[in-house]
């Protein structure tokens, strides 16, 4: 077997290894995933606003509570000064009363807030507890559809084990130059750096090749290559291959 056949037979290797790295890139699968996922991410970050308002809220209800209780214990003690009579003079206590009915009104006030802040709370628990059961189905879909990948993944995988050693046995056998030159031109020319020359045709590129080319390369013992003008592959001839 010449060199260029060898060549030919790692290339179809290399191919199908090409094809079955490509088809674990591209398992349906992992569109759905991707998609699930995002689902997933759009509730978490409403999930996440939520926590922030409801720490917001959380912090602004003690405030309030810390404001309610000040205002309860003074009003006591205007009360108390009104009740033990420390204010005998009628004008004072007119004074008290008045300052008494203000704090009453801010500590109502407030306690409103509260009851408004504490219902608020209630709907962004209610939207968490929605947000929550919507997110449940879809994160079983995402366990399910990662399984359904690596199951996939592992056939392919083995599948790609399975030509390893084949391939590495037909590499072994090529000089360091000409491995090296295949994989250069399989790098540029989209793995496929070894063409057949096909009813007279450079199988890569579909360039014409020259009569007195093809007559060479038909008539080569193999030791020296020639590429492709155009595409610049390695050019071989197999007879069972071309209709001349
Ligand atoms: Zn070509």
């Amino acid at each position: 077997m010449s060199e260029l056949e060898i060549l030919l037979q790692l290339q179809d290797q290399d191919l199908e290894l090409d094809r079955l790295r490509l088809e674990i890139d591209r398992i349906e699968e992992r569109k759905q995933l991707s998609q699930a996922k995002s689902s997933i991410d759009l509730i978490d970050a409403k999930l996440d606003e939520i926590s922030r308002f409801k720490k917001e809220f959380s912090k602004k209800l003690k405030e309030l509570d810390t404001e309610i209780e000040k205002v309860s214990a003074r009003i006591s003690r205007l009360e108390d000064q009104i009740r033990s009579g420390q204010v005998p003079n009628v004008k004072d206590q007119v004074a008290v009363m008045h300052e008494m009915d203000q704090l009453s009104s801010v500590k109502n006030q407030a306690e409103e807030n509260m009851l408004e802040i504490m219902e608020s709370v209630e709907k962004l628990d209610l939207q968490a507890r929605e947000l929550e059961s919507q997110k449940l189905p879809i994160t079983n879909t995402v366990a399910e559809l990662e399984s359904q990948i690596q199951v996939k993944v592992q056939a392919l995988e083995q599948e790609i084990n399975s030509h390893l050693p084949n391939r590495e046995s037909i590499y072994s056998t090529l000089t360091t130059a000409l491995r090296s030159k295949y994989e250069t031109l399989r790098g540029k020319l989209g793995g496929m750096a070894v063409a057949q020359i096909l009813d007279g045709k450079c199988s890569g590129c579909h360039l014409t090749i020259p009569t007195t080319e093809k007559e060479k390369i038909i008539h080569s013992t193999g030791e020296s290559i020639s590429n492709c003008e155009q595409c610049g592959r390695m050019l071989i001839y197999l007879p069972q291959s071309g209709t001349e």
